[in-house]
């Protein structure tokens, strides 16, 4: 229930009135009365019980057993050949479903500091592959500063680059700046390139935002013959109707328009996407280094006429596919006490016992810094699984001692438990980029080795019909039975995404498949 509540923490979602917490509609319950119906149940739930969700409604309370897991979610799911956008939307608007993003409808949503390594890790990514492993001196030209989009300001500054991020609403800007999110925001296109210019020329690392329409400001810069050394997106692409504001219109209008003209909407949205793009690849012609940043905006491209916007690349298959062969990957913990001094405790342990991982180290450090707590204090870090269990031993070690003022979540991003062919699972070696029966093994078996809260979900990152991926929770106390379930899931869960991986020709995964005897023989 701490994790419903602090997913609509006004400083956490993103419209926490609609029930919105991220990634255009993604939300943590169907409406308000299933918001109230989940918590009245949690509330009453037993330790033998099981909550079922479906998409964000409360539908029965099963008698279960204390390893099972306490609340299981399916959500925005459809029979396939019915999985597109116009019947989901129709379904949603006669309330039978709802969107759940990737981690809105599962509770694990902790605002930008959630994302905020992976972003740091793709633009490291970007660095070591062409620009001799450092963003000093560079410049990348972005959009979209939403709920992870936000993350990238401080994913290049932690790179040492320079970032322009355009953004059509001037509230997020500000919330941004705030935050200590964004460092700047300029007045004008002027003005953000003098920024910009002056931080590349002493090779400091600053973020710059700009309140604008992305594909009006790409095309702008690409007529005054300006050339970033790395561009990509974020806007919401993948929802061209709630998530997307085309150029040409204001947000007001938009809203209005949204409303009251849908397929006008989209139609103004299909048009000029495929002029954002086509400013994508114009830059990329030009020399730039050009992503998909997990957003779909190139099948929406291609569904609205630019058949070339697969050429542009996308970041997983780019510039993350080796961290999770290996197991490697977003972890995070979450802590249930509301108090700072948990995840301060846990950081001194990471840096007395990583000290030797120069990535981890230097990513605590920055993110004790930088990163601030939105909602429940929270840390992500991407550790592999001989870490993850390491580090969970060690939090049910504080707990029995009293160190730690209550039990903490352990969640994570998307990694083997997920099918999603243009981002997670684009390009695999063995053409399996499609195939969905992976997350869905992953739920099952979070489900039996003691996950809290196991969820079945689909479209998230990349719309409707695009991707299927399971979210798991455990959460962990003082108990015999909890320290259990915190390794077993540990094992399950990282474990799923090596085979994934192995299975589809990875050597690096196989490697490691061999290593923790997970494979077939
Ligand atoms: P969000 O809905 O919170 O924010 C999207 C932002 O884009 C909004 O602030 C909106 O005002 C802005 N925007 C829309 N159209 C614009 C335009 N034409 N020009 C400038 N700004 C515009 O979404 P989010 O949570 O930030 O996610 C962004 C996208 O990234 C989504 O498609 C999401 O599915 C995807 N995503 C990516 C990752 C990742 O790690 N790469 C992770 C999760 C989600």
């Amino acid at each position: 229930m701490r994790l419903l509540l602090n997913s609509l923490d006004p400083e956490v979602a993103e419209c926490p009135e609609e029930l919105i917490v991220y990634g255009g509609t993604g939300k943590a319950a169907r409406d308000r009365e299933s918001a109230e119906g989940i918590r009245k149940e949690l509330t009453q739930l037993k330790d033998d019980e099981t909550l079922l969700i479906q998409s964000g409604k409360p539908v029965a309370v099963f008698p279960s057993h204390p390893f099972a897991p306490r609340v299981i979610m399916a959500g925005s799911l459809l029979v396939p050949s019915y999985s597109d956008y116009d019947t989901f939307s129709r379904l949603e608007r006669r309330g039978l479903t709802a969107f759940g993003q990737t981690t809105a409808s599962c509770w694990a949503y902790i605002g930008s500091q959630g994302v905020m390594e992976g972003t740091a890790n793709t633009y490291g990514e970007v660095a070591r592959r062409h620009f001799g492993g450092t963003l000093r001196g560079r410049w990348v030209l972005t959009a979209g500063l939403g709920g992870m989009g936000s993350a990238q300001p401080l994913g290049v500054e932690y790179n040492d680059g320079v970032v322009l991020a355009v953004e059509v609403d001037e509230s997020k800007v500000d919330r941004r700046v705030r935050n200590s999110l964004c460092q700047m925001k300029a007045a004008d296109l002027d003005e953000a390139l003098f920024l910009v210019r002056e931080a590349v020329g002493r090779k400091e690392a600053r973020s710059v935002a700009l309140v604008g329409n992305a594909a009006q400001v790409f095309r702008d810069l690409l007529k005054r013959g300006v050339t970033p050394d790395v561009v990509t997106d974020q806007t919401a692409a993948h929802d061209l109707l709630n998530g997307y504001v085309p150029a040409g219109i204001s947000l007001p209008e938009a809203v209005k328009l949204r409303a009251d003209a849908p397929e006008k909407y989209l139609d103004l949205s299909r048009r000029g996407i495929v002029e954002h793009v086509k400013a994508m690849m114009e830059f990329m012609h030009r020399g730039a280094v050009v992503f998909d940043y997990g957003n779909n905006i190139r099948h929406q491209a291609v569904a609205a006429g630019l058949p070339e916007a697969f050429e542009i690349p996308g970041f997983v298959s780019a510039y993350l596919r080796d961290y999770f062969c290996v197991g490697r990957g977003p972890f995070r913990w979450i802590a249930l006490s509301g108090q700072p001094e948990d995840i301060y405790a846990l950081d001194e342990f990471i840096l007395a016992e990583f000290k030797d991982d120069e990535e981890i180290t230097h990513w605590i450090h920055f993110a004790q810094e930088r990163i601030p707590f939105q909602g429940l204090p929270a840390r992500t870090c991407w550790l592999n699984l001989d870490q993850r269990l390491r580090l969970v031993q060690v939090i049910t070690d504080l707990l029995r001692q009293g160190k730690l003022a209550a039990p903490l979540a352990l969640t994570r991003d998307h990694m083997g438990s997920v099918a999603s062919p243009w981002r997670e699972t684009e390009k695999m070696p063995d053409g399996s980029d499609s195939i969905a029966d992976w997350p869905v093994l992953g739920g099952l078996l979070n489900a039996i080795s003691g996950a809290s809260l196991v969820s079945i979900q689909q479209g998230g990152g990349v719309g409707v019909g695009y991707s299927l991926h399971t979210g798991m929770t455990v959460i962990v106390d003082a108990s015999e039975i909890s320290a259990k379930k915190a390794q077993q899931v540990t094992v399950s869960d990282v474990g799923l995404g090596i085979i994934r991986h192995a299975d589809a020709g990875y050597t690096s995964a196989q490697r490691m498949s061999r290593q923790y005897g997970f494979h077939v023989d």
